[in-house]
């Protein structure tokens, strides 16, 4: 059997399985199987592929028809240009996350103390570690298995960021507790909507990384209350929001004093991230 034929196999089960990425699925899985990118396949489409290969590329094909997601069957994902280890015990980075490491690019700068609540995976702490000079990273999350996957991330992408087990600001000590900056993607779908949600997502991601309570802001009170022990001031804040959260969190940020409450919209148009600034006095 060729790479077109192993190929097309798969994009035909994704299909009928009424997968919506079947194309890019296949090719993805065909990369991860003969450990290759797409323009090899591509160019290289005609030769055979062994009989080992085809077995694994269609027991591959068969889990992602059953809704697993990709990244669980490839252990990565992608972000920020770097590559990032996933499991089931965090959040799978979206691309939609990366708008707000671009603000945080802009407001932050090299030598900066930052803090990253909810880290997950450490993407976004990771990342901006990556791209600035000498930052103080510290990412927090209240899981020990993201965690220890985060401090990995860290190592495999080659960054120093210090990693936390504890809820929101009390894996916090003396040492660490005041920031330049603190950045968040915490949970912020509203209980009643994880029912609804895609079955990649809801039967595969960690509900403690979804759902943010009755009205999704959970996170964004607690971390806005926190935050006046914890960010100096003048310090900034960047939160990810979900797509009509932007008027709520605002206000949130507006009535804790906070000044120039921006919110930005991501590649689609819609409202993504919210940033402010703490008063000096
Ligand atoms: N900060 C991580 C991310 O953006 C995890 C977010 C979460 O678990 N809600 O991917």
């Amino acid at each position: 059997m060729t790479i077109n034929e192993l190929r097309s196999r798969g994009v035909r089960f994704l299909e009928d399985a009424e997968n919506d990425d079947a194309v890019t699925d296949a090719f993805l899985l065909l990369e991860f199987v003969l450990r290759t990118d797409r323009d090899h396949i591509l160019a290289y489409g005609n030769d055979e592929v062994s009989d080992e290969q085809a077995l694994l590329y269609d027991a591959l094909i068969k889990k992602r028809a059953e809704h697993i997601p990709l990244q669980h069957i490839t252990g990565h994902q992608e972000f920020m240009g770097l590559d990032f280890k996933v499991s089931e015990d965090v959040l799978i980075p979206r691309q939609d996350t990366e708008c707000l490491v671009e603000e945080a690019m802009i407001e932050t700068e090299d030598g900066m103390r930052v803090l990253d609540l909810c880290t997950g995976t450490g993407c976004i702490i990771i990342s901006l570690a990556k791209y600035k000079n000498d930052l103080k990273a510290v990412g927090v999350d209240i899981s020990y298995e993201a965690v220890a996957i985060a401090e990995g991330n860290a190592e495999s992408n080659g960054v120093e960021v210090s990693f936390l087990q504890g809820d929101l600001y009390e894996a916090l000590d003396d040492h660490n507790s005041s920031y330049d900056a603190i950045i968040s993607n915490p949970p912020y779908i509203a209980s009643a909507v994880i029912d609804t949600l895609m079955e990649e997502v809801r039967d595969h991601e960690p509900l403690i990384a979804l759902c943010g309570g009755a009205d999704g802001l959970d996170f964004y009170r607690r971390i806005i209350d926190g935050a006046d022990s914890h960010l100096v001031p003048g310090g900034v804040i960047l939160f990810e929001i979900g797509y009509d959260q932007g008027e709520a969190v605002s206000d949130m940020l507006r009535e804790h004093g906070y000044r120039d409450v921006k919110v930005v919209k991501d590649l689609a148009g819609l409202d993504r991230v919210v940033k402010a600034h703490r008063p000096f006095l």
